[in-house]
C-alpha cells in the first residue's frame, strides 16, 4: 500500500494543474482499491457548495455541474462532521441526495472521507460500489483517509495557485483569497512580487512563458554545451585513476545530454512557449518520476543522474542572472527561504515588502526585516511561490497574511492603511527627544536592538536612549567567513559611536539554533537544545577572545561598552566567560589601550536561568530578559516552525509568571533587568513589562515612538491594575483580548492594527 500511496502522490506533485491532479487521483484510487467509482467533491470558497471536480465511474458530463450545498447530501454530512462515513445501502440513508446526470442510482455502497488541511475541509473522496454486499472494510477506509491526509496539502497548494492566478475553482473571476502565514514585521506593503531562490535549485524554477524562443533556445544549447564540456574535462581528468566501469558512468551522461534525449525534449517544450529554465525543470522533473517508479533498483538510481545533470545544466543557464534581476520600484521580495543577502541584492529604496515561505516571526531574517521596517510575512507554507513572480501583492504583516492580484477595491482598502501608519508615525516624531515617563513620573529607558548599520541610523531618528542588544552575529552572517579582529573593530566602532555616551550593550556571538553561518555549519538533530549561544563560544575561546578583544579596543575613548552573554543556563558558564573577559580587558590594557572594564550581563532566555536569578545576579553587572527564546523553551514551542506558531505566546500566563518572577529576584539584589525580546516592542507587552518593574525595554527602532506615547500616556498605578487583573486568567488568548482593550479604552486602538476588522471581511479564507 505504501509504494503504491508514495507513487501516486508522485505522480500528483508532477500534474500541471489541479484538474490533473485531480483526475490522476480518482483514476488511480479507482484502480487501487478496485472500485467501481471513486470521485472527488471539493469545496468552492466563492459559492460555499461541494463541486464534482473528476470522477473515474459517474458520467463524465457531470464533472462541473453537479454541486451540493455545503451541509447537502452525504457528501455534505462528510465535510461537516469532518470524518469517514462507511455505507452497505446508501440510498436508504436519510441525508442521501440522487442526482440522475451523475448516473448514480446504479450504485448502492459509499465510503466518503473529508479532505482537510489545516483544520480546513477542502472536500470529499468518495468512493461507490454498485453491490450492497462490497461494502468497503476497514483497511479500505483507512487506506482512503490515508491517500486524502496525504493528497490535501497538494490540493490546496493547486487551489492557490488558481486563486494566485485570480480563477476560482469553477473558472470565474476569483474573489480575493489571502494566503495566512505568520506575522514577520508589521505594516502594509503593495508590490510587485520578484522570486528570487537558491541557485540551481530546480524545485524552485518558476514556472514563465517566453517569447523569445530562440533566445532561449540559444541560451539552452549553450548551456547543455557547458555541461557537456565540463563532464569531457572531468571525465580526462579522472580517466588515469578509473576502471573503465566507472569510467562508462560520464558516458551516460554524455548519451543523456544527446539531441535525442533530454535536450531534445527541453527544446520541444521551450518551442511550445515555456522559457528555458522553466522547460528544463519539467523535462528533468518527469524523467526523474519516470525512473522513480522503476522496478529495477539500477534503473532507479538514474533519477539521480538526471536530476544532478538538470541542476548543471541549470546553473549554467543561471550564470550571471541573479545580477540582471530588474527589481520594480516597489519590490516585494519572495522566496522559500529568505536570506539576509537577499535582502541586500535590491538597490536602495526599493524594497517595500518580504515574503519566505519558510521562517517565523522570529526568524532572524524577520528580526532583520523588523529593523529595517519592511513589512514582512513569514511561514507561507502552502503558497505556491513561483506564481508570484511580477504579480501585485498585498503584505500584511500585521495579520502575516498576503493577497495576489487583489481586486481595486481591495487595493484601496490597504492603500489607506498605508497612508494611515504613515500619518501616525509622523504625528510620533514629536516625542523623540521627550523622556519615556508614565504620567505619575515612573521613568523607563527605551533602547534599541541593532544588527546593521541601517538600524543604528533609524534607533537615533526615533530617540533611542542606547543599544539594549546589539546581535554581533548579524555582521558574522552577511560575510562568508569569520571576520577579523581588525574588521569586527570597526563594525563595533560603529555602534559605540553613534551613540555614545548612551549605553551600548553588545552580546557576544550568539549562533547556533536557527541562526547559522554558512562558513561553520553546524549539523543537529535538535538544533535549539544544542550547540548554541554561549555555548559554542565558550568551545571555541579563539572566537570568544578575538570578540571581546576587538570589542575593547573599539569602546576606547568612549566607555559606553557593555557585554551580554547569550544562552547562559549553568552559573559556571558566566564564571568562565568572565575569566575570559578579564584576561582580555588586561591584556588590551597592558598593549597600552586606555580602556575602562565593562559592564557584564547575562541573558535570560533559557527556564533554568529564571530559577538562579540570585546566583547570576550575584555575579554580573545586569540582567537582560530574551523573550523570544524564553517563550520558546517555557512553552516547548519551536519559535520558528509556522505549524505551532499559533501555539507561541508571549501573553501566556507561565510566561508572564517567570517575567514577574524575573524583575523581583533581580531587584531582591539590587541589579537592573531589562528586556530584548519582542514583546518589549508591542504596545500592550510594554505596558505589561514596565508594571512589573522592568527598568529598560530594548525593541526594534520601528516600535519605539508607538511604546513611547503609550506608556507617556497612563500611570504606572494603572498599568499595574492591569497587571494584576491579568495575571488572574488562564488563557493567552483572554489575556491578549484583555490588555487590547486596555489600550483601545486608552485610545490607542489604531496601535494595535489599524482597520483590522473591516479587513476581515476581505480575508475570510485561509489556505
Ligand atoms: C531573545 O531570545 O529574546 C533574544 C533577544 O535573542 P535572539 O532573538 O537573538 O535569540
Ligand atoms: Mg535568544
Amino acid at each position: 500500500m505504501l509504494s503504491i500511496l508514495r507513487s501516486l502522490v508522485q505522480e500528483v506533485n508532477g500534474a500541471r494543474d489541479l484538474q490533473e491532479a485531480l483526475d490522476i487521483i480518482v483514476s488511480r484510487v479507482q484502480k487501487a482499491m478496485g472500485t467501481e467509482v471513486c470521485s472527488v467533491y471539493l469545496l468552492d470558497p466563492a459559492t460555499n457548495r461541494y463541486i464534482l471536480m473528476a470522477t473515474e465511474g459517474l458520467y463524465r458530463k457531470a464533472v462541473g455541474q453537479v454541486s451540493l450545498g455545503y451541509s447537502e447530501g452525504l457528501v455534505g454530512l462528510v465535510g461537516s462532521r469532518e470524518e469517514p462515513i462507511n455505507l452497505e445501502d446508501a440510498p436508504s440513508h436519510p441525508r442521501y441526495r440522487y442526482f440522475p446526470e451523475t448516473g448514480e442510482e446504479r450504485f448502492r455502497s459509499f465510503l466518503g472521507v473529508p479532505i482537510i488541511h489545516h483544520r480546513r475541509v477542502l472536500g470529499v473522496l468518495v468512493v461507490q460500489q454498485r453491490e450492497s454486499s462490497r461494502c468497503f472494510d476497514e483497511g479500505e477506509e483507512a487506506f482512503l483517509v490515508t491517500v486524502s491526509a496525504q493528497l490535501a496539502g497538494v490540493i490546496a497548494h493547486s487551489e492557490a495557485t488558481g486563486a494566485i492566478s485570480g480563477m476560482s475553482l469553477t473558472g470565474e473571476e476569483a474573489r480575493d483569497v489571502s494566503f495566512n502565514g505568520v506575522p514577520g514585521a508589521p505594516g502594509v506593503a503593495i508590490g510587485s512580487g520578484v522570486v528570487v531562490y537558491p541557485a540551481a535549485d530546480l524545485d524552485v524554477v518558476p514556472e514563465k512563458p517566453t517569447e523569445d524562443i530562440d533566445g532561449e533556445l540559444a541560451l539552452f544549447r549553450a548551456a547543455v554545451n557547458a555541461v557537456r564540456e565540463d563532464i569531457e574535462r572531468v571525465a580526462s581528468r579522472l580517466a588515469s585513476q578509473l576502471r573503465p566501469e566507472e569510467q562508462a558512468l560520464f558516458d551516460v551522461y554524455l548519451r543523456m545530454l544527446g539531441d535525442e534525449a533530454l535536450p531534445g525534449e527541453v527544446a520541444n517544450r521551450i518551442r511550445e512557449g515555456i522559457w528555458a529554465q522553466g522547460a528544463l525543470k519539467q523535462v528533468v522533473q518527469q524523467y526523474v518520476r519516470h525512473f522513480e517508479r522503476m522496478d529495477d533498483h539500477y534503473l532507479q538510481e538514474r533519477a539521480v543522474d538526471v536530476r544532478d545533470l538538470g541542476r548543471r545544466v541549470l546553473s549554467h543557464l543561471q550564470e550571471g542572472e541573479q545580477k540582471h534581476l530588474i527589481y520594480p520600484e516597489r519590490t516585494v521580495l519572495v522566496s522559500e527561504e529568505l536570506t539576509p543577502a537577499m535582502l541586500g541584492e535590491v538597490p536602495k529604496g526599493q524594497l517595500v515588502g518580504l515574503v519566505s515561505v519558510k521562517g517565523s516571526s522570529n526568524s532572524h531574517v524577520a528580526i532583520l526585516a523588523r529593523a529595517m521596517g519592511v513589512p514582512t510575512v513569514m511561514g507561507l507554507v502552502d503558497i505556491p511561490v513561483n506564481q508570484l513572480d511580477g504579480k501585485e501583492l498585498i503584505v500584511d504583516g500585521f495579520e502575516g497574511q498576503i493577497f495576489a492580484s487583489p481586486s481595486s477595491d481591495l487595493r484601496a482598502f490597504y492603500q489607506a492603511i498605508c497612508d494611515e501608519e504613515d500619518e501616525l508615525i509622523k504625528g510620533l516624531e514629536v516625542l523623540r527627544d521627550k523622556p519615556c515617563e508614565t504620567t505619575d513620573g515612573h521613568r523607563v529607558s527605551l533602547l534599541v536592538n541593532t544588527g546593521l548599520m541601517t538600524d543604528v541610523v533609524r534607533s537615533l531618528s526615533h530617540g533611542a536612549e542606547g543599544i539594549g542588544l546589539y546581535r554581533t552575529e548579524v555582521p558574522f552572517m552577511i560575510k562568508d567567513r569569520f571576520p577579523s579582529e581588525q574588521e569586527q573593530r570597526e563594525y563595533y566602532r560603529e555602534q559605540l559611536e553613534a551613540f555614545a555616551p548612551n549605553p551600548v550593550t553588545m552580546r557576544t556571538l550568539d549562533i547556533g539554533g536557527d541562526k547559522a553561518l554558512t562558513y561553520f555549519p553546524i549539523q543537529e538533530e535538535n538544533p535549539f537544545l544544542g550547540w548554541r549561544g554561549i555555548r559554542v563560544t565558550l568551545d571555541h575561546p579563539e572566537i570568544f577572545l578575538v570578540q571581546v578583544r576587538a570589542m575593547l579596543k573599539a569602546s576606547e575613548g568612549l566607555n559606553n561598552l557593555q557585554i551580554m552573554l547569550p544562552m547562559i543556563s549553568n552559573i559556571s558558564e558566566v564564571e568562565e566567560s568572565l575569566h575570559l573577559i578579564y584576561r582580555v580587558y588586561h591584556e588590551v590594557r597592558e598593549e597600552g589601550y586606555d580602556i575602562h572594564m565593562p559592564k557584564v550581563g547575562v541573558m535570560v532566555e533559557v527556564p533554568a536561568a529564571v530559577y538562579q536569578i540570585r546566583e547570576l545576579a550575584d555575579r554580573v553587572d545586569f540582567l537582560s530578559v530574551g523573550s523570544n527564546d524564553l517563550t520558546q523553551y517555557l512553552l516547548a514551542v519551536d519559535r520558528n516552525n509556522p505549524r505551532v506558531a499559533q501555539l507561541y505566546h508571549s501573553y501566556h500566563p507561565a510566561v508572564l509568571q517567570a517575567l514577574v518572577r524575573i524583575a523581583q529576584d533581580a531587584h531582591a539584589v539590587g541589579k537592573p533587568v531589562g528586556i530584548c525580546g519582542e514583546l518589549a516592542g508591542d504596545p500592550g507587552g510594554a505596558l505589561l513589562l514596565m508594571a512589573m518593574g522592568y527598568d529598560s525595554l530594548s525593541m526594534n527602532a520601528a516600535s519605539l515612538p508607538k511604546v513611547k506615547s503609550v506608556i507617556r500616556s497612563v500611570g504606572r498605578e494603572w498599568a499595574m491594575q492591569l497587571l494584576e487583573d491579568v495575571l488572574l486568567l488562564d488563557s493567552p488568548h483572554v489575556i491578549k483580548s484583555c490588555v487590547d482593550l486596555a489600550l483601545r479604552n486608552a485610545g490607542f486602538g489604531r496601535y494595535l492594527r489599524p482597520g483590522k476588522t473591516s479587513s476581515a471581511a476581505f480575508a475570510e479564507q485561509a489556505v
